[in-house]
C-alpha cells in the first residue's frame, strides 16, 4: 500500500498541536524485517480527541510508542518520518529534551495499570515523583497537587490514599491512579493505550466519562487506542481505522459511523452489538486474519479478507483520497463500497 496521509481538522478548531508525517517503524527479527508502521500520517488539534482504532497488530500501539521514541531498539527503529509537537520533530530532539516532554507536555496512560505502577511504592510517591521531576515544588507541595489530583479522578478521601500500595486499589480505581499521575504535569496531549481494556464495562464506561469531563474542563488533547469502535463513539471528534500499519480511513466521528466507505471500518462496525436493534441479530467477524507483516505486501493489505477485492486491489496499494469534507480513505473501490455495491 502506498503512504497513507490523512489529515483532518480537529472539530473543536484548536491549534496544531501534534502532526506525525509519514511514520515508518521496523522491527529487524531474525525471521526478517516486520514492517509495522508503514509511513502513516495524522494530526491532533489542540482540546481534540483522535481516536486510533484497529485489531491487535495492526500497528496502533507501535504508533503511539513511536511518538515518544519509546520503541524498544533493537530490534525495533524508526527509519522514516516526522513527528512535530508544537512544531518541533521529536526525532530530531536529543534525550535529555525529550525526557522533559515524557510525562511533561506528553504523558500516556498504558492498558494494565499493574504494570506501569510500582507494587511496592505507594502511590502518593509515585505520583509526586512524577510531579517534582517536571516542576520546581517542595515535597509538601507536590504531596497536596498529589491529592488534588486523586481527588479531581474521583478517589475518595485522597489524601488518606496517598500512603496506599497499587494492590489496595481495585482495578477502576487503578487505572484513575493512572490517570492522575497522567494529569500530573498538566499536559497538553495524553495518549491513552486501550485504557479500559482490562476492566469490566461499567468501569470503563466512567473511564470514558471522566477522561471526557476532564479534556472539557482542561482541554486536553487525547489520543485514544482502542479495539474497540463502540468505545469510541462516546469520546472522540475524529477516528482514524488502521490496518497492516496504514491508516485506512479517516474522520469525523458521526461521518464515520454514517457512512464507513472502507470495507475493514464496515467490518469493524458490523461486528458491534446494536442496543437500538429491533430485531437480535448475529455478530458478524471479519473473515480471516491481518496479514504477516514479515516482508513487504503487495497491492492493499487487506484484499485477501475482502469482499469487494479485484485486480487492481491485489496489484496496486490504493492512494487515500477525500470522499467528503475531512473524510479520507484509501481503497480502490470506496463509492461501491458506501453504496453496498459489489465491483
Ligand atoms: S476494495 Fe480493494 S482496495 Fe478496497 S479494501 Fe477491498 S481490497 Fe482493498
Amino acid at each position: 500500500m502506498e503512504t497513507t496521509s490523512l489529515h483532518t481538522t480537529g472539530s473543536k478548531q484548536g491549534k496544531r498541536l501534534l502532526e506525525v508525517r509519514n511514520l515508518e517503524t521496523k522491527f529487524y527479527t531474525a525471521d526478517g524485517v516486520v514492517n509495522a508502521l508503514n509511513g502513516i500520517s495524522y494530526s491532533v488539534d489542540e482540546g481534540e480527541c483522535l481516536a486510533i482504532v484497529g485489531e491487535s497488530g495492526s500497528g496502533k500501539t507501535v504508533g503511539v510508542l513511536s511518538i515518544l521514541r519509546l520503541i524498544q531498539s533493537p530490534p525495533g527503529r524508526i527509519v522514516g518520518g516526522e513527528i512535530l509537537f508544537k512544531g518541533t520533530d521529536l526525532l530530531k530532539i536529543d534525550d535529555k529534551e525529550l525526557r522533559t516532554i515524557r510525562g511533561g507536555a506528553i504523558s500516556v496512560i498504558f492498558q494494565d495499570p499493574m504494570t506501569s505502577l510500582n507494587p511496592v511504592m505507594r502511590v502518593g510517591a509515585q505520583i509526586t515523583e512524577n510531579i517534582r521531576e517536571h516542576e520546581n515544588l517542595t515535597s509538601r507541595q507536590a504531596r497536596q497537587k498529589a491529592a488534588d489530583l486523586l481527588g479531581m479522578v474521583g478517589i475518595p478521601t485522597p489524601a488518606k490514599r496517598l500512603d496506599d500500595y497499587p494492590h489496595q486499589f481495585s482495578g477502576g480505581m487503578r487505572q484513575r491512579v493512572m490517570i492522575a499521575m497522567a494529569l500530573s504535569c498538566s499536559p497538553q496531549l495524553i495518549i491513552a493505550d486501550e485504557p479500559t481494556t482490562a476492566l469490566d464495562v461499567t468501569i470503563q464506561a466512567q473511564i470514558v466519562e471522566l477522561i471526557k469531563s476532564l479534556q472539557a474542563e482542561l482541554g486536553t488533547a487525547v489520543i485514544w487506542i482502542s479495539h474497540d469502535l463502540g468505545v469510541v463513539a462516546r469520546l472522540a471528534d475524529n477516528v482514524a481505522v488502521m490496518y497492516a500499519g496504514h491508516i485506512v480511513e479517516k474522520a469525523p466521528v458521526d461521518e464515520l459511523y454514517a457512512r464507513p466507505a472502507h470495507p475493514y471500518t464496515i467490518g469493524l462496525l458490523n461486528s458491534l452489538p446494536r442496543l437500538d436493534a429491533r430485531i437480535k441479530t448475529k455478530l458478524k467477524a471479519i473473515g480471516g486474519l491481518p496479514p504477516n507483516l514479515l516482508g513487504m505486501l503487495q497491492g492493499c493489505a487487506f484484499a485477501p479478507r475482502c469482499m469487494f477485492a479485484t485486480q487492481i486491489c491485489r496489484e496496486q496499494a490504493p492512494p487515500a483520497i477525500e470522499v467528503a469534507p475531512r473524510h479520507q480513505v484509501a481503497c480502490w473501490h470506496s463509492e461501491l463500497v458506501s453504496a453496498g455495491e459489489r465491483p
